[in-house]
């Protein structure tokens, strides 16, 4: 084998270059998601695969197709899919919760970065909010808070892009969340398994497009912060980018507690 072989096998994690996309989803077929429980990574096997094929079936180039996986919308629209048939088969995660508009303990972010992001969120996230910066936000209302919370009307000043976690996370009792945010233990909050899909989707596209493909993970709270306090995106993002194994830390994390769940019935 040349010099020039072994750096592209290198490249692509040793197996190789991906030349088309049933290539591609015989590579998400083959990687191993330790930690996240067989039902769920069979389910983003199968997504990530139907995504891959449906792209490729429309012309859209394989190097796209790519850069989407990459990047986290592939991810992200496993996940809205996967949610639209929950919700049709009237199994609405939101069903029966208590949430309403400026309703916002969820938004007291608890740990150090606030929710685990894709670059693509990362980057619609910073988009909307440049624009708001310098204005008071959620950390004049509480010093957890999201920065991207309105803090008079409690209300996401970046909505259209707020990320999935924001978007999957439900509880059928605010007082709950209220008890939640002060740091104690409250039943009621629960997390819509389409999240757990998406979490799955992005870790096998990171194993099936290789270690060169950059398929990366951001802290929420980070990009909200730096986009409120005016830094550019490129910086915001450099500064709020996770080291490779926070996005399978948080795949395991929820993969637990997803079993858990399961458990208590
Ligand atoms: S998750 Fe809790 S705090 Fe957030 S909107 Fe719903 S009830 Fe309110
Ligand atoms: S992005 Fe919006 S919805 Fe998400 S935590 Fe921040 S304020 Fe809340």
């Amino acid at each position: 084998m040349s010099r020039a072989d072994r750096r592209r096998r290198a490249a692509t994690g040793g197996r190789g270059p991906v030349t088309d996309a049933d290539a591609l989803a015989r590579r998400i077929r083959a990687a191993k998601l330790p930690g996240t429980p067989p039902e769920l990574a069979e389910r983003a096997k199968k997504a990530l695969e139907a995504f891959v094929e449906s792209a490729a079936a429309q012309g859209v180039p394989l190097a796209e197709i790519a850069r989407h996986m990459a990047d986290g919308r592939a991810a992200a629209t496993i996940a809205h899919v996967e949610r639209e048939q929950a919700t049709a088969q009237g199994q609405d995660p939101a069903k029966g919760a208590a949430c309403a508009a400026g309703c916002a303990f969820c938004c007291i972010l608890s740990g150090e970065d606030g929710g685990t992001i894709t670059a693509h969120e990362a980057e619609r996230l910073h988009a909307a909010l440049a624009p708001r910066a310098g204005e008071p936000d959620g950390r004049d209302w509480h010093p957890n808070a999201c920065p991207a919370l309105d803090p008079a009307t409690r209300m996401c000043r970046a909505y259209e892009a707020r990320p999935l976690i924001c978007r999957s996370y439900h509880s059928a009792d605010a007082a709950a969340c209220e008890a939640n945010a002060a740091g104690e233990p409250a039943p009621g909050a629960r997390l819509a398994g389409a999240h757990l899909t998406y979490l799955a989707a992005h870790g096998l596209a990171r194993a099936a497009l290789g270690p060169r493909a950059r398929v990366e993970t951001f802290a929420l709270r980070e990009v909200a912060r730096a986009a409120v306090e005016g830094q550019d995106a490129e910086t915001a993002l450099a500064a709020a980018r996770h080291g490779p194994p926070a996005l399978d830390a948080e795949r395991r994390r929820t993969g637990r507690a997803w079993t858990a769940a399961r458990g208590r019935g």
